[in-house]
Formats: C-alpha cells, structure tokens, sequence
C-alpha cells in the first residue's frame, strides 16, 4: 500500500449515487476517482475524490504528442463474496510496457493497486451482480509536462475510473477487410496500448461502418497479406478443428483475453496455434468449410462471433458456424471471471479487504 489520501466528499457522493436501470458498457460512470501524480522525480501522495474534470496545462505533452497509456480491466461481483478481479497484474505488466514505448514512467504495483483496489472497494454497492455484468475499470496515464519542445515528460498524472456495466454486446459482426490503410507499423507502437492506435484505426473504423459492416479486419502493415487483429480485440478461426490466432509480432496488441482463451482451449483438449494467418487462407477456408468459424476476444466483449467477413471490394464471406466454439469459450472464461466455478489457473484475486470503506467491511 502507498500513501493516499481519501476526501471527505467521497462517502457523501457515493450516498447520492445510484444506478440507473440501463448500464450499457462504460457509459455510466462511478462519481469518484483516484489519481497519483509523478513530480520531482517521485509519486506525491494518491487521492480518492469526487469525479469531475481535471485541470491540465494546454501545452502538456499528452494534448500535442499524445503520451498517454491506458488499459481495460474488470471487476466482479456475481458470486456471493466479494468483488473480485481478473488478471489485473498482467494489465499492469502491460501497461508498463505500453508505459516504456511511450517513454513514461513505470507505474509501481502498489499504487496500481491501491487506485484499482480502491476503486473497485468503494464501488462495491454498485457492482452489477447479474452475470455478464462487472465494473469496468479504466487506469491511465498521461504525460503532463507543460512545454510545446519535443521531448519526454517528466510529471505525469495516473488515475483510475470505473463504470459499472453489461457485457459489451458486439453481436455477430460483421467485418471488413482494411486494404488500404494500416493501424500500426511494424516496430511502431502497436503493441502498446496507447490513445493513438485508436486514433489511427478510427477512420477505417467509419469507412467500413458507412458500407454496413461492425469494425475493421488490420492485415500486416509490411505486406498487407496477414491478419493482425480488429482495432480492440483479437481474432481467431477454428480450422479444421483446431484453433488458431495470429502469432504476436510486435505490431498488435498481446490481448490478455487472447491469452486466456489460448490456455482455456489447450485446457479444454483444442488444439492452438499461433502463426502467421494469411487473410486469402482464410476466405478460401470459409468457402471451402475447412474454416468453421471466426471470432473475436477482448476485456470488454469477452469472446463476439464474426457471421461475416467482407473483401474491400464488397464480396462478402459468410461463415459457416456462428457463436458455437466461441460461446463455448465465453461461458467457461465468464464463469471463471465470476467465480462461477473452479479456476484452474489462479486468475481470478479477490479484492483486499484493507480497501473498503468502514460502512463496507
Ligand atoms: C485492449 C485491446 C485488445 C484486447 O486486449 P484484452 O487484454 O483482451 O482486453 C485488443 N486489441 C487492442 C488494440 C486493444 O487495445
């Protein structure tokens, strides 16, 4: 634990909070906040308050060269105990990393803790307990200093918001081919997360919606030929009864739900294999059923099936099977979230009882 501060408007906002009947995902926000800043060369003392806007220089370097990072996790409360996380240390070892690409500083795991922890603690009345549902929890970082030269920060501002939520309902996407542009160049930053990636994929993102399609299809930024993932999730086909998901190259993101539905399935007795995925392997698959079926995975959607995949040109692909292995995998990966049942990997942590507040315990 490292020294925080809790205000003393925390516990009246959270009395006068409370949850509308439709959630949606990260649309409703938990009226606190937490933030730690880094200044001198070391992290000030963390605060717990009300949320609301934050004051911020208009030079700071995260408003003109975008040094920000962020990362996605949940917490649940279905089960009858307390609320508890999934994998959060891998999103800190990752946001770490996204941290180090971008040249900013590392966060230290126990003030990551204390925002989550505190976070998830005093939004514990608040948790959705339906299954499917959790609170989503959004830690960032961002580069403050205040000066327009080129260069790295040295102040920097972390903080965690959370926003109860239902499971994000992609549906059965329907997804385009990206022939033309690239969301992140090999050796660029795609495989941090990081605002600009984000950036970079939203105009393909309303191309392919204005022609009917859900998200984007990214294929390698050197050879336009195989298949990296969707602007927020990883993608996976089931060839031949065997799964398999595009090997990490240093271009797309490491997926922690990509990770956990490797070993789940290995578990299971599927068989996994990450390799470089060609996109024409895989629309001569569909057509000739040796590829059965084509999904998606992230933190927020958990596992969304893709019915269609659709050429830049408009032809489009469907897939044979939708939503069967990929419900298979969501169910089973949803009840290990929610405590549900067994967890053989130890991925699920209770949240510390030290972090609630008095009226909680
Ligand atoms: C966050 C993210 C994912 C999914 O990662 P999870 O850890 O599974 O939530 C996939 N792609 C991109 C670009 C992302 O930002």
């Amino acid at each position: 634990m490292a020294n925080y501060h809790i205000s003393s408007d925390v516990l009246p906002t959270l009395a006068e909070f409370s949850l509308p009947d439709k959630l949606g995902f990260g649309e409703v926000k938990i009226p606190i906040m937490y933030r730690a800043d880094y200044a001198d060369g070391v992290w000030q003392p963390a605060e717990l308050t009300p949320y609301g806007n934050i004051a911020i220089d208009p030079a700071a370097k995260v408003l003109h060269y975008a040094q920000e990072v962020f990362e996605g996790l949940k917490a649940y409360k279905v089960g009858a105990g307390r609320a508890n996380f999934f994998r959060p240390l891998e999103n800190l070892k990752r946001m770490n990393m996204s941290s180090a690409r971008m040249c900013m500083i590392e966060i230290p795991e126990d003030i990551y803790m204390d925002g989550i922890g505190l976070m998830t603690a005093y939004s514990e009345p608040f948790i959705p307990n339906g299954s499917g549902k959790s609170l989503y929890l959004r830690p960032f970082l961002i580069g403050t200093r205040s000066n327009l030269g080129m260069g790295v920060s040295d102040t920097f501002t972390f903080m965690v918001i959370a926003s109860p939520s239902a499971i994000y309902h992609a549906g059965h996407m329907k997804i385009q081919i990206e022939r033309e542009a690239c969301r992140a160049a090999r050796g660029g930053t795609g495989a941090a997360k990081t605002g600009g990636n984000y950036a970079a994929s939203l105009q393909s993102a309303q191309n392919v919606q204005r022609r009917g399609y859900d998200q984007s299809l990214w294929l390698d930024p050197i050879e336009m030929k195989y298949i990296e993932e969707l602007s927020g999730m990883n993608f996976f086909i089931l060839q031949n009864g065997e799964l398999h998901t595009p090997k990490l190259n240093g271009s797309f993101l490491a997926g922690i739900t990509r990770d956990s539905i490797i070993s789940l399935a290995r578990h299971k007795g599927i068989t996994v294999v990450e390799r470089d995925i060609a996109i024409q392997e895989v629309l001569t698959g569909i057509q000739s059923g040796a590829v059965s079926e084509v999904f998606a995975c992230g933190t927020a959607a958990i596992v969304s099936p893709v019915s269609i995949i659709a050429d830049a040109d408009g032809t489009n692909y469907a897939v044979n099977k939708v939503d069967e292995l990929a419900a298979t995998l969501r169910q089973s990966l949803l009840a290990i979230q929610e405590q549900r049942e067994v967890d053989p990997f130890s991925w699920t942590q209770e949240v510390a009882e030290q972090y609630s507040p008095a009226y909680i315990k």
